[in-house]
């Protein structure tokens, strides 16, 4: 391709590599006076994509539709924008409800290109941007903007904005109005406000899952003030579940797993908790009752709680994290009363929050255990979540014929 063309005609390999040189050269040459300051100064300097600009990703046309390569349109990297080359991104179930429109309160826009575990190397900045520089690693969980005025969105609730977050997919973005776009992407434009920094030397690929599955399961063990000695339940043992009992192991509770899938017993016990229970052994469920502080359910589906609610110790709450749809009836509220028990949701965390899970998890060397996958396998990769066969989070590997 001839240099003379536009950056629209040269699409997205040229757009990118273009503008990741022409931004590092000018940060090469930019004073090197270190600290914030200096950064900002070379980013304001830094050229940008001067428009929208294609990119490859996956995602599905309907419901019932596979995962497929798409090209897709990233909207102009704006003043406040960062363009990321998208090196890894988590597979969550959220996903997978999303792209097969499972969510009754949430109807899914196709074509839909989910991701929201992301990891990105910047490629370039807008002139305003100051948190990252060219080169930077950045990471991106499920929300990309929210109004920024309520009281929610002040006090850094982002994800309980008054006004509705924006979503990384299956949302509108405030910018363009259009339906976002999530990181089954080779490339994303993000407002930095949005994008979580990535301490140096951390394991990319198992960072990835801790933008969506880390903060949702930290966030309620914050919000409920989960202390050493506490003793917590993980109900179900996958992509969130693992991270959980690992976050509520390094916090020195007490930790046990309630599961349906007898071959997680072990896992569970190498992942930090103390016993393994499965929701079948009667015998077990009896001997917890009235045991636990804290409970935090990652089932996907509606289930019964009665039984988990009677293993609640007095003033234990169930947070549930997982079920998004309506919840089973059938809790009994003299029970309830009489061991002043709660039922809770939560829903991920804020963008300060997520920022607090990445450096806590990088300075413990806290991981989630990953299953890498090449963008080919995306639908078996689904097809092995659904039957709870994942070990702990697969994690598609974009880095090919990325500088990673
Ligand atoms: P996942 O990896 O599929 O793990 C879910 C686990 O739940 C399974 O591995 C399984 O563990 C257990 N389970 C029990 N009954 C099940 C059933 N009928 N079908 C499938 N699994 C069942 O999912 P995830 O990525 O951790 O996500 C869990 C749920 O949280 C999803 O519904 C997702 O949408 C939701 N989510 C919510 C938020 C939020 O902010 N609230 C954020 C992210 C995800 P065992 O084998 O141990 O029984
Ligand atoms: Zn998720």
């Amino acid at each position: 391709m001839s240099d003379s063309r536009t950056d629209h005609d040269h699409g997205p390999t040229m757009l990118s590599r273009r503008h990741v040189l022409k931004a590092g050269a000018v940060l090469a040459a930019a004073p090197l006076v270190g600290g914030i300051a200096g950064r900002a100064e070379a980013a304001t300097k830094a050229p940008v994509a001067s428009g929208a600009f294609n990119a490859r990703a996956y995602g599905n046309a309907s419901a019932t539709g596979r995962l497929e390569p798409l090209q897709i349109k990233r909207r102009a990297v704006r003043p406040n924008d960062v363009l990321l080359d998208v090196l890894y991104c988590g597979i969550c179930h959220s996903d997978i409800h999303q792209t097969r429109n499972e969510w009754s309160t949430l109807p899914t826009v196709y074509p839909c290109v989910p991701g929201h575990e992301i990891i990105g190397k910047v490629a370039a900045v807008g002139s305003a941007v100051t948190k990252f520089k060219v080169g930077d690693i950045g990471g991106v969980g499920c929300m990309v903007d929210s109004c920024g005025t309520c009281e929610n969105c002040l006090a850094d609730r982002e994800q309980n904005c008054l006004n509705g977050a924006s979503f990384t997919y299956n949302s509108r973005d405030r910018a363009t109005g259009e339906n976002t776009l999530g990181g089954y992407s080779e490339r994303m434009v993000v407002s930095e406000r949005f994008v979580i920094r990535v301490p140096p030397g951390a394991d990319l690929a198992a960072t990835a899952p801790l933008l969506c599955a880390g903060i949702t399961t930290f966030s309620p063990m914050q919000h409920w003030k989960l202390s050493s000695r506490q003793r917590v339940g993980v109900i179900g043992l996958g992509g969130l579940g693992h991270m959980a009992v690992k976050l509520a192991a390094a916090r020195k509770a007490e930790v046990t797993v309630f599961t349906t899938s007898p071959g997680k017993i072990v896992d569970a016990q190498r992942l930090g908790a103390r016993e393994a229970v499965l929701w079948s052994d009667t015998a077990a469920m009896k001997r917890l009752a009235n045991r636990f502080d804290l409970l935090i359910s990652t089932v996907p589906q509606a289930f019964p709680m009665q039984p988990f609610m009677d293993v609640l110790a007095l003033d234990g709450t169930l947070v549930n994290v997982g079920a998004l749809n309506q919840l089973e009836g059938g809790l009994v509220g003299m029970s309830m009363a009489f061991g002043r028990k709660s039922l809770a949701g939560s829903v991920i965390g804020g963008i300060a929050e997520t920022q607090e899970v990445i450096d806590y998890c990088a300075a413990r060397s806290i991981k989630a255990d990953v299953e890498l996958i090449r963008p080919e396998q995306l639908n078996q990769a689904y097809d092995r979540v659904v039957a709870r066969d994942v070990r702990y989070r697969f994690v598609i590997d974009l880095t090919t014929g990325k500088n990673a």
